[in-house]
Order: structure tokens, then C-alpha cells, then sequence
């Protein structure tokens, strides 16, 4: 496995890349705006593929890479369905899995920094957020933390891995890169408190000031999502209504760009051809699935996902290979079942 921990000296954040090998797909955990370049030159000095883009949380004390890499990448974006950020392209709840070749990731969701708190776990290791930092925890005093969230996260979650399991956490103030599992339990002084109503109190007495950046940081990371208006402007984004009629008719293919899991759990429109996200581009090609598909039968390609992110990039890259006539959901399946479209 490639594995790297890159760290901002500015926000003391530690950012992840992760790969099953050299060329091939790569996924990376909580990206700083700033440190962008940074890891595409890497990617490309590994010659990996970004596929995937995590933020255990939204984050209070920096600016996420997550639009910026999209943007560059084309990558796949991921947080917890509680968050407040505004488009993700995957939102995943409890036991999910976030794959990219070669390697699974297990959500785990730990909410009590913030109420969008996911945990991701590997065989060998937990990159654990803010939730558990290597001889502390992160604060609850601020979007909906809460300490006693936090405590079951801890004790009732996090604590219940493996003792040798590593801990990667999205920060560290004092130089330390990781730990484990018992180590924490052990001598995190946070965690030697002997009651719930204890860990509260500790807590709630911090007093710590607010981050420096969190007035900029939140609100821009709220606001992350690809300007499908771009996409409107061309024409090229349906509503779900729309769709609707589109779907019965006999010269349109209705591609789901989803992932097994997503289909599994909000249906899938009928008679639609699946096209995983990652392998559109291909696709896209003479002898690709959709570049056939396009070319003998002559039939348009209206493009959806979960919420309209990846069709809208899946669109883009359909025109810019030639396919005048292809589409995208807006919204996505949320706005088809919305629509009350029908679903198998
Ligand atoms: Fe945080």
C-alpha cells in the first residue's frame, strides 16, 4: 500500500493519500486548500489517479482542498450524510464502505466534535478525525458538538478497535504522527475520566478561544459544491420532471453513474445502463460501452447520480468528446424519487 500523511503548518491539519499501488487509483482524507498543488504533484510523481476525496468532517479551522482537487481531478467527493456542506458527490452514513481499487474504507460514524464526525477504518489502522487525537480530543464546543456524543464515539466505538490498531487523526499540536489504539486508551488523559457525566464536565471547562480561521473556514466549506449552473447555462441539465418524459422514449439511454452500494439503497431507475463514475471517461471512447451505445443506436445519453455532482461532471466530459445530444439529472436521484419517478 502507498500511504502518505502530509501535514499544514498552518492549521496543524494531517491530510492522507492512499493507494493500493504505483498507477494505479488513489483516494485522500481530509485535503488542506492550500496544499493542493503539493498533492497533485505527488499524484503525478506516483502516477496515481485521484478517484476519491474524504473530509472526515466540515471543517472549522481550514479551508477544505475538497472543491479544488474536484475541480482539478475530477474526483469523486465524500462526507457523512449529516453534513452541511451543500453538494457532495457521495454522502455516507453508518457501516458504508468508500472504496477506490484495491483498497475499502469502513465508515464509522463518530459524531461529538461536530454532528457530522466520521471515523474511516482499514484493517490496520482508524483515521479517526477530530474525534480522537493522539492524547486528546476534539473540542464540542461548536457546530453541534457534544460531548456526550463524543463520549459514546470514544468509549462505545473508537476504544472497541483492536488495541494494536494505528490512529491517524486529522491533527496534532505537538509533532506527534500517529498512535494506537491501546496507546490512547491508556495515557490520552482524556480518556481516564470514570464517567460519562465526568468526560461532560471536562469538556465543557476548556474554555478555548475560537479557531482563527473558523468565520472564513466554515462557511466557505459549506459552499462546495460544482457550479452545475455552468452546466444549466449550456443546456445541457435536465430537471427531474423532465426526465420523467425523457425516460419512456425509445432514442434515450439513461446512464447511473452510482456505486453497487448507492443502488442498493435508493433503487435505480428502470432499464438504465451502469456506468460507474470512474470509468466514464473510458466509456465515453469508440469502443467504450457508451461511445457505442451513442454512435450505432443513435441514442442520446441522460446521465444521473445521487445528487446530480458526477452526472454534472459526467455531462461535461460526454460534450467535450463529442456527444451533442447528452444530458444530466439535475439533482439526481434525490430530486427523481422527490419527483415521484419510478424506481427498481
Ligand atoms: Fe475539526
Amino acid at each position: 500500500m502507498i500511504f502518505r500523511q502530509f501535514f499544514d503548518s498552518t492549521s496543524s491539519t494531517y491530510t492522507y493519500l492512499l493507494a493500493s499501488r504505483q498507477g494505479g487509483e488513489a483516494l485522500i482524507i481530509d485535503p488542506v486548500l492550500e496544499k493542493v498543488d503539493r498533492y497533485i504533484q505527488l499524484l503525478n510523481e506516483l502516477d496515481l489517479r485521484l478517484v476519491k476525496a474524504i473530509d472526515t468532517h466540515l471543517h472549522a479551522d481550514h479551508i477544505t482542498g475538497l472543491e479544488a482537487l474536484r475541480e482539478r481531478t475530477r474526483c469523486i467527493t465524500v462526507m457523512g450524510e449529516q453534513t452541511k456542506a451543500d453538494v457532495v458527490s457521495i454522502r455516507v452514513a453508518d457501516g458504508d464502505t468508500v472504496g477506490i481499487e484495491g483498497l475499502t474504507l469502513e465508515a464509522l460514524y463518530t459524531p461529538g466534535h461536530t454532528d457530522d464526525s466520521y471515523s474511516y477504518i482499514l484493517p490496520d489502522r482508524v483515521f479517526t478525525g477530530d474525534t480522537l487525537l493522539i492524547r486528546g480530543t476534539g473540542r464540542t464546543d461548536f457546530q453541534n458538538g457534544d460531548p456526550r456524543a463524543q463520549y459514546a464515539s470514544l468509549f462505545g466505538r473508537l476504544l472497541k478497535l483492536p488495541d494494536q490498531t494505528l490512529v491517524y487523526p486529522a491533527h496534532d499540536y505537538k509533532g506527534d504522527t500517529v498512535s494506537t489504539i491501546g496507546e490512547e486508551r491508556a495515557y490520552n488523559p482524556r480518556l481516564q475520566v470514570k464517567s460519562i457525566d465526568e468526560y461532560v464536565t471536562l469538556m465543557e471547562n476548556l474554555n478555548l478561544p475560537d479557531p482563527k480561521m473558523m468565520d472564513v473556514a466554515i462557511p466557505a466549506n459549506m459552499r462546495i459544491g460544482l457550479a452545475q449552473q455552468i452546466v444549466a447555462g449550456h443546456g445541457w441539465g435536465v430537471s427531474a420532471e423532465e426526465a420523467k418524459d425523457l425516460s419512456s422514449k425509445r432514442d434515450v439511454v439513461l446512464i447511473d453513474l452510482r456505486e453497487d452500494q448507492e443502488r442498493r439503497k435508493s433503487g435505480v431507475i428502470p432499464d438504465s445502463l451502469h456506468v460507474p463514475y470512474p470509468d466514464v471517461e473510458e466509456s465515453l471512447k469508440s469502443d467504450g460501452v457508451l461511445g457505442q451505445v451513442a454512435q450505432e443506436t443513435g441514442k442520446r445519453l441522460v446521465f444521473y447520480c445521487a445528487y446530480g455532482e458526477r452526472s454534472a461532471m459526467a455531462v461535461q466530459a460526454a460534450h467535450a468528446a463529442g456527444f451533442d445530444t447528452a444530458r444530466h439529472i439535475n439533482g439526481g436521484m434525490q430530486a427523481w424519487l422527490r419527483a415521484g419517478g419510478p424506481v427498481t
